[in-house]
């Protein structure tokens, strides 16, 4: 069986009711997606269908993952919703549906299979927008903040309704 584990980036896109697949995700991400109030109603069934499971990964999963991403110079750009997901994506032995550039690099890092939130069956709605994890400032295209020159990070901000 596949297991296929959302993140954070993943719910902000959408909701994945274009698909049988069964999703996993973590307590951590899901207090992260909690207020998005327009998905919450398809939150809740996906919920009570059983195609969703709010799961946590072990503490060995995390620490190991945690050790992974210091190594490959990533970890400082994860949080630690990204962390758990990971982690449970690799006690899964799943795949990881994310648009975070640290958290792929970690999971491919790991051997897992990451999928791109655009091809995961998932319709993204809204727009794209860079950030700077230390400033907060947003940017509309760039990789590296202007201010401090960290790496930006990308999360869809969803079109409103
Ligand atoms: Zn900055």
């Amino acid at each position: 069986m596949d297991f296929k584990i959302l993140d954070a980036s993943a719910f902000y896109a959408g909701i994945p009711f274009g698909s049988s697949n069964k999703y996993y995700t973590t307590s951590l991400i899901f207090e992260e997606i909690k207020h998005i109030k327009k998905n919450h109603d398809a939150i809740g069934l996906l919920l009570e269908t059983k195609r969703l499971e709010v799961r946590d990964p072990k503490d060995d999963s995390t620490s190991f993952v945690v050790s992974s991403a210091k190594k490959s110079g990533d970890y400082n750009d994860l949080s630690k919703e990204d962390i758990s997901s990971i982690a449970l994506c690799y006690e899964l032995k799943g795949e990881l549906i994310t648009d975070d550039f640290a958290a792929s690099n970690v999971a491919k890092n790991l051997g897992l299979a990451v999928i791109p939130v655009m091809t995961s069956g998932i319709k993204t709605r809204g727009v794209w927008v860079h950030y700077c994890p230390a400033c907060k400032k947003s940017f509309s295209n760039a990789t590296v903040c202007s201010l401090c020159g960290n790496r930006l990070r990308k999360k869809l901000k969803p079109s409103q309704v």
